[in-house]
């Protein structure tokens, strides 16, 4: 019923000599996270040094099938109890990797130091999802509002959602969904103040464009899901028809 990661080095359906050519344009040599220049690359990211990719954590069971939950190493996957509970908005979700180490510097460079060419190496964490299972139709990048996007010049989601259309040849509907409230960040507020903080923040600005559709939401990080799930919440409002979310980090929870 839920899709899953492919395994760690498992083909994605990307054609190795187009990812290396991709490769080579992108990054000759240099490791676009540690920024060392490296003969050997690793196996799952364009360009990323093995040192590098092996500080990644991929996100894989057991997890909670439905919303990407992880769960300890030797517990099986079973629905998590937001899920059992049906409180989330969205239908399924998953993050590539446990928000930690070089990814979650790589990150920050990207988000708060205007490294936008991270957009394209980060793009490429989500080449583990089985996308022939998904079969979405566009892709919903989480917006910024004008006010942010005007201090920060751009915004992560939709550059990362760019580079996933570019792979799977889907468009990217940036201004279906827009933020009408400026709220403040998330990362200040607990659980419930996030839920509150976010509620009311969205609208959808063209109903056509997304009706009945299968919609890609896309973030950068997922730490409570709580700006996703109020996308989702308004999204489906308006007549979406199916919301997955993928983001490229998960902060891991014990
Ligand atoms: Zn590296
Ligand atoms: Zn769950």
């Amino acid at each position: 019923m839920f899709p899953i990661w492919s395994s760690p080095h498992r083909a994605s359906g990307i054609k190795p000599s187009w990812r290396s050519g991709f490769i080579s344009l992108l990054f000759p040599g240099k490791c676009p996270f540690c920024l060392t220049l490296s003969n050997s690359q690793g196996q799952e990211i364009p360009g990323l040094c093995p040192a590098c990719e092996k500080d990644i954590h991929w996100l894989l069971p057991p997890w909670c099938p439905r919303c990407g939950r992880p769960f300890p190493k030797g517990s099986t996957s079973h629905l998590c109890s937001d899920c059992l509970q049906e409180k989330l908005a969205y239908d399924w979700g998953r993050a590539a990797a446990i928000y930690q180490g070089v990814l979650a510097q790589a990150i920050q460079r990207f988000k708060y130091q205007g490294e936008v060419n991270l957009a394209g190496p980060l793009g490429w964490f989500w080449n583990k999802v089985k996308f022939e299972e998904l079969s979405f139709e566009a892709i919903i990048p989480v917006p910024l509002h004008p006010t942010r996007l005007r201090e920060r010049g751009f915004n992560q989601a939709l550059l990362l959602g760019k580079t996933l259309g570019k792979i799977h040849k889907k468009p990217v509907l940036s201004g279906a969904l827009r933020r009408i409230r400026n709220t403040i960040p998330q990362v200040q507020l607990d659980h419930s103040e996030r839920e509150k903080n976010v509620r009311g923040a969205f609208a959808v600005r063209n109903q056509q464009e997304i009706m009945d559709k299968r919609l890609l939401l896309v973030d950068d990080v997922f730490t409570t899901g709580a700006t996703v799930n109020e996308c989702a919440r308004v999204l489906k409002k308006s007549g979406a028809g199916e919301i997955i979310i993928l983001t490229l980090a998960r902060v891991g929870e014990e």
